[in-house]
């Protein structure tokens, strides 16, 4: 096997885990961009730099079935309802105050 091959995969593998620790940061999902910058070096990443912040967006409940949902979402992903844009807004996952009496269950710390 030569060398070359071995730099390679390494420099992707790179690519890959940089990519990975940008959607961590990011709060999406590590494994897809992981593999997103692996197969596509330099595009891949570059898309997951530049790509949205999950974990600050702004969201919103759903009024069917109260699940948290994202802002820009158009369809409620459990009951399929199609969403108005809200009134109000929920603060991004990313900023939790405390004692805030909308923050979602499980993330209230007291
Ligand atoms: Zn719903």
């Amino acid at each position: 096997m030569s060398g070359a091959g071995l730099q390679l995969i390494l420099i992707l593998f790179f690519f890959g885990l940089a990519g990975g620790v940008v959607a961590r940061i990011k709060g999406s999902n590590v494994l897809l961009w992981f593999l997103i910058s692996f197969c596509i070096p330099f595009i891949g990443l570059l898309t997951a730099v530049f790509y949205r912040y999950e974990n600050q967006e702004l969201r919103r409940e759903c009024p069917r079935c109260h699940r948290v949902v994202m802002l820009h979402d158009a369809v409620c992903m459990r009951c399929g309802t199609e969403l108005e844009f809200p009134q109000v807004a929920i603060a991004p996952s990313a900023m939790r105050p405390a004692g805030d009496p909308r923050a979602e269950q499980g993330e209230l710390r007291s």
